[in-house]
Formats: C-alpha cells, sequence, structure tokens
C-alpha cells in the first residue's frame, strides 16, 4: 500500500500537454517529429510516476518536476534524432581496433571514394571499347603487381573469401587442417563451422601443439580436395610446437597432386618487424613460396576498406570469379575505389608507412609519442582542473585486429587521476561527448595512449577531457 504523501507526490506530475506546452519543447516539435516526441513524453513521465511510487523521487513542487523531465526529454529527443554513427577519438592504444572500425583509410583513399561516390565511373564498363567491363579489373592489375600473384579477386571481407574459396574447390571434398588451426575469429566464424557452411569437410590432424607434414600426408586420399594453412591470428601456442609451413605444404601438396590455401587472416604487405614487431611473412613472399589461394582481409593490416583479398593461381580465381556465390558478395564501388587507392599507396613502400594510417601508427616511434604525450600533459596543465591530476605515462599499444596478439609496441601517453570520482564514471562521460573518446582504465586511473590519437585529433580529444572533468 502506498502512503498518502506518496499519493500527494503523484498529483504532482504534469500532463503530457502541459509538457508540450513548455517553451524549451515548442522550438524543437514539427509536424513531423511530434508523434515521437509526445511518446517520449508519456515514457518520461511514467518513468517518474514509478520513481516516486518506488520513493527513488520525493519532488517538491509541479515546477520541479516539469523542469525535470522537460530535461530528460530533451536528452532523449537528442538521442533519438542524433545519427547511431559517430566519430570517436581512440585512445586505447589498440590500432586495428574492430569494434572502432579497424583502419583509417589514407587521404588518396578518401579522395578516390569522394569521387567514386559523388560521379559516375567506369566501374563496369571499359573506356577503350566502350563495352561492358569488370569492376574487379583496376584491383586485379595492382594486386597482381604489389604481391607477384597470377590472379587476384576481391569480395566483402575475408570471412566471405574463406567461405567462397572452400565452396568453390572443396565443395563435397575433404579439407585437412591442423588441430592447431581450427580457429575462432570472433562475431561466429569458426573454422569448422564455416567448413559446413561450404560444403567441404573438415579433415583434422595433428595435435594442438605440434602437426607434421606427415600428419598431413597420412590424412590424403582421393577425395582430398585441398591443404589448408589457418592463420592462427588472434593467439598463439609457445613452448613446445611444431607448425608445418606453407612452403612445406607446397612441397607436398604438388608431389600429391592437392592444392594448397593459406588463409593469412592480416596479410601484410610490408616487413614489420623493422618497427619492432615479431617477424611474419608478407602476403608476397606466402605467393611466392607457392600457395595456390591465399585469402587475407583489406581493413587489418593493409590499413584499407572492409575487404577480403583473394590471390592466386589463374584457372582457381576464374572458377571463383563463376561461382554464383561471388555475385552474393561482391563488393561496392566505394570498396573498389579506396582499396585500389590503397594499393597504389605500396607501390613506393617507404611512402606508403607514412601515409597509410595504420602503417603509420605502428611505425610511430616512442621518441615522437613522448612529444605528442608532452604537448597534450601541457594543454592539461595549463587549464585549472582540480578534479584530475595528470601525468607522463609509459604505455603499451597493440596491433589489434587479431593480428599478432602478443606483441607490444612501447607507446607514451597521459595519464589522468581522478582526485573525486572514479574512472568508470568519467570513462562513461567520455563516450556519451561529442565525439566520443575512448580510453584504456588502469587501476584508479584513466590512459590516453597518444599512438592511435591522429595529429589533428589532440585539440578535440583536449576539449572532451577538459569538458567531461569541469
Ligand atoms: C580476421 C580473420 C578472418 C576474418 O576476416 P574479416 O575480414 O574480418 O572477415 C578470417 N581468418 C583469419 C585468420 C583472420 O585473422
Amino acid at each position: 500500500m502506498n502512503s498518502e504523501k506518496t499519493l500527494n507526490y503523484l498529483q504532482l506530475l504534469p500532463s503530457v500537454d502541459e509538457i508540450l506546452q513548455q517553451k524549451e519543447l515548442i522550438n524543437i516539435i514539427t509536424p513531423n517529429n511530434r508523434k515521437t516526441i509526445v511518446s517520449i513524453i508519456r515514457n518520461t513521465i511514467q518513468d517518474y510516476r514509478q520513481d516516486i511510487l518506488g520513493e527513488a523521487s520525493k519532488p517538491s513542487s509541479m515546477d520541479k518536476v516539469i523542469k525535470v523531465i522537460i530535461d530528460n526529454v530533451i536528452k532523449k529527443v537528442n538521442k533519438q534524432f542524433s545519427p547511431g554513427l559517430r566519430r570517436v577519438i581512440n585512445a586505447s592504444g589498440v590500432i586495428i581496433h574492430t569494434n572502432l572500425g579497424r583502419s583509417l583509410l589514407s587521404e588518396s583513399a578518401l579522395q578516390a571514394v569522394n569521387m567514386a561516390a559523388s560521379n559516375y565511373s567506369n566501374l563496369e564498363l571499359n573506356l577503350d571499347s566502350g563495352k561492358r567491363g569488370s569492376r574487379y579489373t583496376p584491383l586485379e592489375k595492382i594486386i597482381t603487381e604489389v604481391t607477384g600473384a597470377e590472379a587476384a579477386l576481391v569480395v566483402n571481407n575475408n570471412a566471405s573469401a574463406v567461405l567462397l574459396a572452400l565452396g568453390t574447390i572443396a565443395n563435397n571434398k575433404e579439407v585437412i587442417v591442423s588441430r592447431g588451426q581450427l580457429i575462432e575469429i570472433g562475431g561466429s566464424f569458426r573454422i569448422p563451422d564455416v567448413m559446413v557452411q561450404s560444403g567441404a569437410e573438415l579433415v583434422e590432424v595433428g595435435t594442438t601443439n605440434k602437426t607434421y607434414p606427415n600428419d598431413y600426408k597420412n590424412a590424403i586420399t582421393e577425395n582430398t580436395g585441398l591443404l589448408l594453412n589457418v592463420h592462427t591470428s588472434n593467439y598463439r601456442i609457445v613452448g613446445f610446437t611444431r607448425e608445418t609451413t606453407v612452403s612445406e605444404l607446397v612441397k607436398l601438396g604438388k608431389k600429391e597432386g592437392v592444392p594448397v590455401m593459406s588463409d593469412l587472416g592480416s596479410g601484410s604487405f610490408v616487413d614489420l618487424s623493422q618497427f619492432g614487431l615479431p617477424y611474419e611473412p608478407t602476403v608476397a613472399e606466402i605467393v611466392k613460396a607457392g600457395a595456390d589461394l591465399i585469402t587475407f582481409s583489406g581493413d587489418k593490416l593493409l590499413g584499407g576498406p572492409q575487404a577480403g583479398v583473394i590471390v592466386g593461381k589463374k584457372d582457381i580465381i576464374e572458377k571463383m570469379k563463376k561461382n554464383p556465390l561471388n555475385r552474393a558478395i561482391r563488393i561496392d564501388k566505394f570498396t573498389v575505389a579506396a582499396l585500389e587507392a590503397t594499393l597504389n599507396e605500396y607501390r613506393d613502400i617507404n611512402s606508403a608507412v607514412n601515409k597509410i594510417p595504420t602503417l603509420k601508427m605502428i611505425s610511430n616511434s616512442p621518441e615522437e609519442l613522448y612529444t605528442k604525450a608532452v604537448d597534450m600533459l601541457e594543454k592539461f596543465n595549463q587549464e585549472n582542473l582540480t578534479a584530475a591530476k595528470f601525468q607522463l605515462v609509459k604505455t603499451v599499444s597493440k596491433v589489434g585486429g587479431g593480428a599478432m596478439p602478443t606483441a607490444e609496441l612501447p607507446s607514451w601517453g597521459v595519464e589522468i587521476i581522478p582526485q573525486n570520482s572514479n574512472p568508470n564514471e568519467i570513462t562513461s562521460y567520455l563516450r556519451e561527448e561529442e565525439p566520443a573518446v575512448i580510453a584504456r582504465i588502469n587501476d584508479n586511473s584513466i590512459i590516453l595512449d597518444m599512438r592511435t590519437v591522429k595529429e589533428d585529433q589532440t585539440g578535440d580529444l583536449f576539449d572532451v577531457i577538459r569538458k567531461s572533468l569541469s
């Protein structure tokens, strides 16, 4: 039973019409949004009623109640009508952050997308002959040039590339995979499940930590369609291990007449060991090793748009092009534009490292990042922000995107130590701001890793932090 007092509080609740008359709302209501706003008002009043009934709220006057309701309604209206996809400053230090959209595009890629978006283009027209052309032609040209492969095809993402490859060459056939490579990438991409989808039959060989060439050899039957090597992108097996290399598989495949495929996952075009990362063979090196088919993502280490790149032997790629599934997972013109421009950068590796944001972030030296962090710290120190203390901090960035999970890139950041609130509260404010800021929480402080903050974002980052702490 509610007390008499609670019932009195309920009488302070305004009607929907009373709220609609408030001057703060009159200005934002139009014939188009009226219905939505009325329903937001109704829900907000209903929430307030629940608060009173649950004794969570004991308002002193109707004016106060109206003010709270108006504030909440405006907040909800703003949220409802603002875009769902918002700008984020990534201060997490994770470079290829899948939740934040993986790779940023280079200037040339942006221009190419802009051109393709605002103009008609020769997407599927051969300007020499005036006849129908293929959207893959410009991509195939540059991909074969920079990888040394015979042929290439690009689809929506690497998951669909693997599906298309298996479905084309191994449908109703056996595919041999090491037990150490039966990976899950996340977002329900699991090698055994993809295998079922494609119509191929998975044959597991070896053990979790050791698989020898002979394990593959002994599993080959007349129904074997493929030897598959999968990059264990997002985890590492360390210690007492033995993986069969692509070269070893190629040697075996040649002898037995079975094609070899390598799902590289990230697929880098640059030897990243020069930046302190572990050595991994580049796409060109795997091509040279003789794999018949190689697949990798466009938006991981390549640093381009979301795409699945397939390179390999011409006869197999031609078959894949003709598979009806290929039409269902074909790329759009923005991907063609952005990927061609990104790949063009790789004609000059040194300049690619500077122009492709993902590579630039990976190659940034600790000295450069130190300077960036000092600049940011000085900005904070010039303000009189009592809500937090600031200091320089040595930190560690990650490649992300399931690539090189154990690799650590030494970096510098600014540590924010809140004085009278907890870090979780502040990071939740940071996520609400425009642009939103994603930072790292470290025990009782927040760390802004400067590696993933672009030069032109430092001003916005500073403004958002200052606002959230005021
Ligand atoms: C990331 C990854 C995939 C999936 O690629 P998407 O482009 O995200 O679809 C598949 N295989 C491996 C080994 C990967 O690392």
